[in-house]
């Protein structure tokens, strides 16, 4: 089997050859290196490719493997995997695609690194982001945008576009992103890849850096909604390194994927959410949205109609609660403990606040320092009640709406973003036509609730368009089955997964 095939099978097809002995570790590895190699001068997923790690990581676990000494680990043991540079890595360069942090080199893991070392699964690299995840196209990173694959004169979405193109474009099987208003999900509707933000609480966040506390969550990137599932398995459950973790049991996702490919929906109720499509959709956004709610309903689903009135207003909730907590967490970077320090110019008194002003100055990009501004007003005596306090009760408003929907609906639906994927400048000059780009991603991060966005096929423009699920809180697994479901009905009706339309030159060679 060539190298350029193996890259384009699933995680859990690859695992399913590293379980067998027909590849080690080591292949897949070398396999992803080389497409990275080539695919990289176009598509720039990566802040970091780290070979020699990953190529160390995959040998320990073939010979671990060799020794009968792999038993009882997950399955997609052996199988490597690209990390979003917000998630800090041990001896591996962490800069969140800032300057702030360039050269940073963290001395412990997070969680889900832990979790994924044991698992044997072999880190690639570190892929790009917006500055600090903020941001919806990735031209916020300070080294430069990522590219997306279907077109590379276009964005990938953000803030994990990295993540989202690396697997898109088969430089990696998995990827894991993190998700505050929709940067794991609207990179996945952008560039057809299926990318989930689980529950509030569900995945450790120890070692993501912090953007918005309440509201941030890792995820799963990947090309499949079982991998997904087999991901977000190894990286769920209980921590107690975050004090917001939820003490359950990690939910049976697997088991609901593999569920749901058998197709049957029926005695589940599926809730269209009202006011979360129509007007202000890309016509072929909203025709594969009705097409693939037309499939649901042919696999045996109930499709009902319901309405969370207060979603309207969590677009501007979520743009005062999130910059106010940006600008408490960003206040770490002061050129004193770690990072970037830059001294004050001659003639200026050389103090520590001078020190500070300097190197923030130098060390932010444009849209972290509006978001420190606007969060700061919003916390400031005087205004704290009437912006903070009044955001803060539309976010339980959004949440009784969640709960009163999830009475008449099992899991709710929409578009995962309102546009397919737009081209590079597009929106730079207009922060809040690039805040728009979240509107049907940011209720979940609000209510906590776990979600996911699958590809629902090409719009007019040959763009990939994506579907979003949403489960109640603590129950990710009710939406792996219809998505599991959906993604068989859709693969069927093309003849093949998505990426069977994607042009993939750097695969040729
Ligand atoms: N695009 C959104 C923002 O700019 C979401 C970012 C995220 O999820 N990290 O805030």
């Amino acid at each position: 089997m060539s190298d350029t095939h193996i890259v384009t099978l699933s995680a859990a097809e690859m695992a399913a050859k590293v379980a067998s002995g027909e590849v080690s570790s080591r292949e897949l590895v070398e396999a992803h290196l080389k497409v990275i190699e080539s695919a990289e001068p176009a598509i720039k997923a990566f802040l970091k490719v780290v070979p020699d790690e990953a190529l160390k990581q995959a040998d320990a676990f073939d010979a671990k493997k060799a020794a009968g000494e792999t038993e009882g680990l997950p399955e997609l043991a052996g199988v490597p995997i690209a990390i979003k540079d917000l998630i800090v890595t041990k001896g591996i360069e962490t800069t969140a695609a800032s300057k702030i942090l360039q050269g940073w080199i963290p001395p412990y893991d997070a969680t889900v690194i832990t979790k994924l070392k044991a698992a044997g699964m072999p880190l690639l690299g570190k892929t790009n982001l917006d500055e600090f995840a903020q941001g919806s196209s990735t031209e916020h990173s300070a080294y430069g945008p990522t590219h997306n694959p279907w077109d590379t004169t276009r964005v990938p979405g953000g803030s994990g576009g990295g993540s989202a193109s690396a697997v898109a474009a088969f430089e990696a099987p998995l990827a894991l992103g993190t998700d505050t208003g929709g940067s794991i999900r609207q990179p996945g509707a952008l560039t057809g890849t299926v990318g989930v933000k689980p529950t509030y609480g569900a995945v450790s966040r120890f070692g993501a850096i912090a953007m918005a506390s309440s509201l941030d969550q890792i995820g799963p990137v990947s090309r499949t909604v079982l991998d997904a599932a087999l991901l977000q398995e190894v990286i769920g459950g209980h921590d107690v390194r975050d004090s917001t973790s939820i003490p359950m049991k990690v939910p049976a996702m697997v088991a609901a994927a593999r569920e749901g490919a058998k197709r049957d929906l029926s005695g589940m109720r599926i809730g269209l959410v009202k006011e979360l499509s129509g007007d202000g959709y890309q016509p072929g956004v909203q025709a594969r949205f009705d097409e693939s709610v037309a499939l649901l309903k042919d696999m045996g689903a109930q499709i009902v109609e319901v309405s969370c009135p207060h979603l309207e207003y969590a677009l501007g909730a979520y743009y005062i609660i999130m910059p106010s907590e940006v600008s408490s967490n960003l206040a770490r970077y002061d050129g004193m403990r770690y990072g970037l320090r830059v001294m004050p110019p001659d003639g200026v008194p050389q103090t520590a606040a001078n020190m500070m002003a300097a190197t923030r100055e130098a060390g932010f990009g444009d849209e972290v320092k509006r978001r420190i501004v606007l969060g700061t007003y919003a916390l400031s005596a005087g205004y704290y009640d009437a912006w903070y306090g009044s955001a803060q009760k539309v976010r339980t408003l959004i949440i009784e709406d969640f709960h009163k929907a999830f009475e008449q609906a099992d899991v709710l639906v929409s578009p995962t973003s309102p546009t397919t994927a737009f081209k590079f400048g597009a929106k730079m000059d207009d922060p809040l036509a690039m805040y728009m780009n979240d509107i049907d991603t940011i209720p979940a991060n609000m209510a906590g609730t776990p979600a996911m966005s699958i590809p629902a096929g090409l719009s007019d423009d040959g763009l990939p368009v994506g579907f979003q699920f949403i489960a109640p809180q603590k129950r990710d697994d009710v939406m792996y089955k219809p998505a599991a479901a959906l993604e068989a009905a859709l693969d069927e009706r093309r003849g093949g997964p998505i990426w069977g339309s994607l042009k993939t030159p750097w695969l040729a060679k």
